[in-house]
């Protein structure tokens, strides 16, 4: 048996036919991902972004901005370009492309100031990503929110076009630390026994999973793990009743650890270890707003949350929102919100 036969056609023939179509028709090719980019942005980026390259395409890839230093190892990193330092460039780029991919967000808004270039780009656009509710400028839609990473995606998508065979180390090193991260680790979202199937193709290509998840994970300085600490015992407030908890950072708090960006990344998960917690927010007060970020056990839905009250969004269990406003009155906003959804949180079985 071939190893690659346990893994279903989860995406369309047709679709993965006509992506494949658009790429052959194109020869310079744009990939975009969603703002502030984790692992799985990156990680679904870079692989199909070398996955062109190896095609002789002429490949870019434009983040709106910069990302934290934990994913800088990632092979391919040093040649995104940040659009927040280099506006002219990549302007530039988005309107001389054949081909756009936005990958690992559902609409342009999800790239910040990018969004009106990329609408207006006479380059056709292909969305693949696993958020809820799609967007409509697309030529193609791979749409699969019942996927955990879209970096999953890429690789059935590869698959589908018979390119396992030929697939890189680098290839599978990215696509397996968008998978990795997405699901903190294979500890959330990640029952589908296909997963593991992945990983173990993956393997095959000879990557070092303990190595990425160290260079993920085990990799705080010093002043990012004491903020750590600092935030679990100094900055936390537990409802009980309400199953909940809120943990949040000033920029004064963030100051005195010399945050930089991607510091706090994950913080906001470690609340969900505490025995009776099934949601968890954290609020990071930010340069021009306040950043909401939540997280659930169960079916709490986090992201019907952060769209109700913090022009956000995201997946049920992992969500993120914005707030306009002081850092005081986003947290009175979140209590009030906490508070209007009272009925909902004290059931155990949310
Ligand atoms: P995080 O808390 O790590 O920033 O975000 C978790 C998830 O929530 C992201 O993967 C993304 O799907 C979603 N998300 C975060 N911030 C926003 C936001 O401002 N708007 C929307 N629509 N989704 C967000
Ligand atoms: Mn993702």
């Amino acid at each position: 048996m071939k190893y690659t036969e346990s893994i279903s056609n989860v995406i369309e023939q047709d679709k993965a036919e006509k992506i494949s179509r658009l790429i052959d028709q194109s020869s310079r090719i744009l990939i975009t991902t969603h703002l502030s980019p984790d692992g799985d942005a990156l990680g679904s980026s870079l692989a199909f972004g070398h996955y062109l390259s190896r095609k002789g395409k002429n490949v870019r890839i434009i983040v709106p901005n910069s990302f934290p230093y934990f994913l800088k190892w990632m092979p391919g990193s040093d040649n995104i370009l940040i659009y927040e330092y280099n506006k002219g460039a990549g302007q530039s780029i988005i309107e001389n492309t054949d081909l756009i991919f936005s990958l690992d967000y559902n609409i342009p808004k999800r790239v910040g100031e990018m969004a009106g270039f990329i609408e207006k780009s006479q380059a056709k656009k292909v969305l693949i990503d696993h958020h809820l509710e799609p967007g409509k400028i697309y030529d193609a839609v791979v749409s699969h929110p019942e996927i955990a990473s879209t970096s999953e995606i890429i690789f059935r998508l590869l698959m589908q076009w018979g390119e396992y065979e030929k697939m890189t180390f680098e290839e599978a090193e990215c696509i397996y630390c968008g998978m990795m991260t997405d699901t903190g680790g294979f500890t959330y979202n990640s029952n589908d026994p296909e997963i593991y199937e992945i990983i173990s193709l993956l393997l095959r290509k000879k990557i070092d999973k303990d190595r990425i998840y160290s260079k993920v994970y085990n990799n705080y300085t010093e002043d990012r793990f004491r903020l750590l600490g600092f935030t679990l015992s100094q900055r936390m407030k537990i409802y009980p009743e309400l199953h909940s908890a809120l943990i949040w950072l000033s920029k004064e708090d963030q100051s005195q650890f010399k945050f930089s960006k991607g510091d706090t990344e994950g913080f906001v998960n470690y609340p969900l270890s505490i025995r009776n917690i099934l949601f968890s927010t954290f609020i990071r007060e930010d340069d021009a707003l306040v950043k909401m970020s939540f997280r659930s056990q169960g079916s709490f839905p986090c992201n019907q949350f952060a769209s109700e009250f913090f022009h956000g969004g995201g997946h049920r269990n992992a969500s993120g929102g914005e707030f306009y406003g002081s850092f005081e009155d986003a947290v009175k906003l979140f209590e009030e919100s906490l508070f209007s959804y009272a009925e909902q949180l004290k059931n155990r079985d949310i």
